[in-house]
């Protein structure tokens, strides 16, 4: 199938920071031309041509940190601090949970990435095969990841991680790939986090984490082992490979040079974050130091949505505020979070996250047409400051439409919803 999209405002998030008015051309799944439509080779057919309209272009979002199937427990518990959130109602809830539950939240959180403009993202959860399995029927990127935390049945959950990886990396040609994961230093030992870090190595897969997300964390961990979480982390291998470190809050400077020197990617997740009252990440700091930011929505149930849009407003007007600076995390820096960043992050960028040709063709289109778009003097920080969710009018990935006006062609959206809501009545108290 060969998609040829004309009249558009062309992000291609690449170093230059360029912005192209022109035409894309998607061959076989992949980017074959992006450019001033006079330049496309003459005679260039296409299955399909779509007029923008003169609207934006751009990569898809990628949620470098979520928890996909906690759309089953979207919002409960709102208006709590972490800690009660997380031991009064999260885990009792999870406690609940059933074989089939984590499916079909899967494709409920799914279908609603994909109305996002989100086409990758990368989750840490339980019952993470139901997650591949909705990832897979979806035609959704995604890199997974079996959350780890100690307790009695630790080895059981560290095989079940570990066959994950045998069952789903590098499945469905490439689009599910499968990293190791420690949940926390908090709800993880010594001994659990060797193993992992280990077991990690003899993979060659990267680990995703939870760090330094609230102060209390961060305290309770000096307390415990006389360093940061950052440092604890280090010194058990966690950060021998390729790593990416959610939340990060509550960073010294020693942390933020050792994720610069390691290469460590962090994810910052301002809307969680700001609900949770859990603190500020220090994104500009970091990005100068020249560590890696993404973005993430987080879970639904700490968030309320996966809406990477409201994301990159808040990580563009938190950077600056908590700066107090209006030029620190400008508009194209916070795209670049939340699409080439966040590629890099997930160990992705080599298929995706800018649009260049030979690269996959993962990428959103924006209808400009709302009166919030006009006139369009930047198209970055029209999407970042102007721009609804409701705005993307076309999601694909890998050359596929997997969601156009409005309509999700790949999840039955009603379905999803009605499973999800069935089994709330079990997870509630
Ligand atoms: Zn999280």
């Amino acid at each position: 199938m060969t998609v040829l999209i004309q009249n558009a405002h062309i992000l291609t998030m690449d170093h230059r920071r360029e912005i192209v008015g022109g035409a894309l051309l998607v061959r076989e799944g992949k980017i074959a031309f992006v450019g001033e439509e006079r330049d496309l080779p003459a005679q260039t057919k296409a299955d399909r041509v779509i007029d923008a309209r003169g609207g934006v272009v751009m990569p898809g979002f990628i949620n470098a940190h979520t928890h996909l199937a906690m759309t089953l427990l979207r919002g409960y518990g709102s208006d709590l601090n972490l800690q009660d959130w997380l031991f009064q109602k999260i885990f009792p809830a999870e406690d609940r949970l059933l074989p089939g539950d984590c499916g079909a939240a899967g494709d409920l959180g799914i279908a609603e990435m994909l109305l996002g403009g989100t086409t990758a993202f990368l989750d840490m959860y339980m019952f993470m095969e139901e997650t591949a399995e909705a990832v897979k029927r979806s035609g959704i990127r995604a890199v997974l990841s079996r959350g780890l935390t100690a307790g009695d049945a630790f080895e059981e959950k560290l095989a079940e991680a570990v066959r994950l990886h045998t069952d789903w990396h590098d499945t469905c040609d490439g689009r599910i790939r499968v990293m190791l994961c420690v949940h926390a230093e908090y709800t993880n030992n010594e001994q659990t986090v060797r193993r992992i870090a280990e077991e990690a190595k003899k993979l060659g897969v990267g680990i995703h984490v939870h760090v330094s997300e609230t102060d209390s964390e961060t305290k309770g961990c000096l307390e415990r082992h006389g360093v940061t979480p950052a440092q604890w982390l280090d010194s058990l291998g966690v950060f021998d490979g390729p790593a990416v470190a959610a939340h990060c809050v509550w960073l010294t400077p020693q942390d933020e040079e050792l994720f610069a020197r390691k290469g460590v990617s962090v994810v910052h997740n301002p809307g969680s974050n700001m609900k949770l009252a859990s603190g500020v990440c220090p994104v500009q700091e970091l990005l100068n130091r020249g560590v890696n930011v993404a973005l993430g929505t987080d879970g639904a149930s700490s968030n309320n949505t996966l809406n990477m849009q409201k994301e990159v407003y808040l990580a563009a007007l938190l950077g600056k505020l908590s700066a107090l600076d209006p030029t620190a995390v400008d508009a194209y820096t916070a795209l670049e979070m939340a699409t080439v960043r966040g590629a890099k992050a997930l160990g992705i960028d080599d298929v995706c996250g800018v649009l260049r040709e030979g690269m996959d063709a993962d990428l959103i289109l924006f209808d400009t047409c709302a009166p919030w778009w006009s006139p369009v003097s930047d198209a970055a920080a029209q999407v970042v400051y102007a721009a609804s969710q409701e705005d993307i009018r076309l999601t694909m990935v890998r050359g596929e439409i997997l969601m156009e006006d409005r309509v999700v062609k790949t999840v039955n959206v009603a379905a999803a919803k009605a499973a999800v809501e069935h089994a709330v009545e079990h997870l509630y108290e």
